[in-house]
């Protein structure tokens, strides 16, 4: 497989329209005032907004004949659900959006009987080159805005609030960024991101910095900067070799900054939040799964505030890369817990619907963009929960673009 060159910088092109979410506070009270209506009309286009609620016909409280230009201007459609896939009986649904310049990009809740857990996308594509990974491997066609990230945790929430997803009605509780996309290559905008998530209405989510999770590759310089913003959500850092002869080919990042930089950096987190970060690790037969990794990585880990989930690595179509078998995944958690390292393996939901981030939008890119909603596929219903060896602590469908 040819090696791809990192990206960092996105494309400029394709930005969309500016949003409500994409404003503080303040900003969006001026951009009401400058439209010629009170400010606190902000605070109802944004309590709207962070209902899911789309339609101005809906937002009663807000005078009919300002409607329709209040929304305009602030709360312009930035995502077009293309199709949703369904497994795990309705309770693992993914969502593949068409962003207004026509890029797809993927989120997909979960639900589990104590918590709904929704993972987004933070770039249309990937400028990281993961050669196992399906997303890296279409490159990176841009950033997301904060709104178009935030718009698929809303979206999640509203799912959740409807009672679409099989349970009853029901509360989003945690966003991890593992779908499309290095977050911490897109800073600005997930940093805006992030805020929502954890303010309280009108204004976001009102999620617990614990329930939200930022999952990178390792920027070593963004990691040192999101320890300095004061904010103590979940850091995951995506490993996935203990060493950097490997690590350089298998997260080719690591060419820039070596693991003993990514793990100090995730230390100096981890101290200054007080909360304990996950080490990701996809488990990749006869590429990183061998018992000597697992006693380095062991060796690596021991001792710090870390723990590591370790994901058997989902197939994407065409791939030589594939999972690790079970015994090899029992060793290697062994291997872990006999040196002190906390360790799980993922529950890999959502596979029958390739579950890897990134894969649904690789193949409607093969297959031709449809420009038009589809009706959603029949999906095969699985007929128990999905196996989950381990233990599981990190929710995610199989391996995603696990930035
Ligand atoms: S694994 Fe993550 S960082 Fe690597 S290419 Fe995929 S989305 Fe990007």
């Amino acid at each position: 497989m040819t090696a791809l060159p990192l990206v960092f910088d996105a494309p400029r092109r394709g930005m969309p329209p500016r949003h409500l979410a994409d404003l503080t506070r303040d900003e969006a009270r001026a951009a009401v005032a400058e439209l010629g209506q009170p400010a606190f009309r902000a605070d109802q286009l944004a309590r709207h907004f962070y209902r899911g609620v789309t339609d101005p016909a809906q937002m009663t409280d807000v005078p009919a004949a300002a409607r329709e230009a209040l929304a305009e201007a602030l709360l312009p459609g930035l995502l077009t659900p293309v199709r949703h896939l369904s497994a795990d009986g309705g309770r693992t649904r993914k969502t593949l959006w068409r962003l207004h310049d026509g890029a797809l990009v993927e989120s997909v809740l979960m639900r589990y009987p104590d918590r709904a857990t929704v993972c987004i996308s933070s770039q249309a594509g990937c400028g990281m080159a993961c050669p196992f990974c399906a997303t890296g491997q279409g490159g990176l066609t841009r950033n997301l805005s904060a709104a178009e990230i935030i718009g698929q945790a809303v979206a999640a929430a509203a799912a959740m609030a409807s009672g679409e997803i099989p349970g009853g009605p029901g509360r989003l509780s945690n966003v991890v960024f593992m779908g499309m996309g290095e977050p911490l290559a897109n800073y600005a905008r997930v940093r805006t991101t992030l805020r929502a998530l954890l303010a309280t209405a009108p204004y976001g989510l009102g999620l617990s910095q614990r329930a939200v999770t930022l999952s990178t590759v390792g920027l070593v310089p963004a990691i040192r900067r999101l320890t300095e913003e004061g904010m103590a959500v979940t850091l995951a850092v995506s490993l996935h070799a203990p060493d950097d002869e490997l690590r350089d080919s298998l997260v080719p990042i690591n060419t820039r900054w070596k693991v003993d930089e990514v793990v100090a950096a995730a230390d100096a987190y981890a101290e200054r939040t007080g909360r304990r970060y996950s080490v990701e690790y996809a488990l990749i037969r006869d590429v990183n799964d061998q018992p000597e990794r697992a006693d380095l990585l062991g060796k690596l880990l021991a001792g710090k505030l870390a723990h590591v989930n370790l994901i058997p690595l989902n197939p994407t179509p065409g791939s030589p890369w594939d999972a690790s078998p079970l015994p090899a995944q029992r060793e290697f958690v062994a291997r872990l817990r006999a040196a002190g390292v906390a360790t799980t393996v993922r529950d890999t939901r959502g596979q029958d619907i390739d579950g890897a981030c990134g894969q649904l939008a690789a193949s409607d890119r093969v297959d031709g963009v449809p420009s038009l909603a589809l009706p959603t596929p029949a999906m095969p219903t699985p007929t128990a929960e999905p196996p989950v060896p381990l233990g599981s602590e990190t929710d995610g469908p199989g391996l995603e673009g696990t930035a």
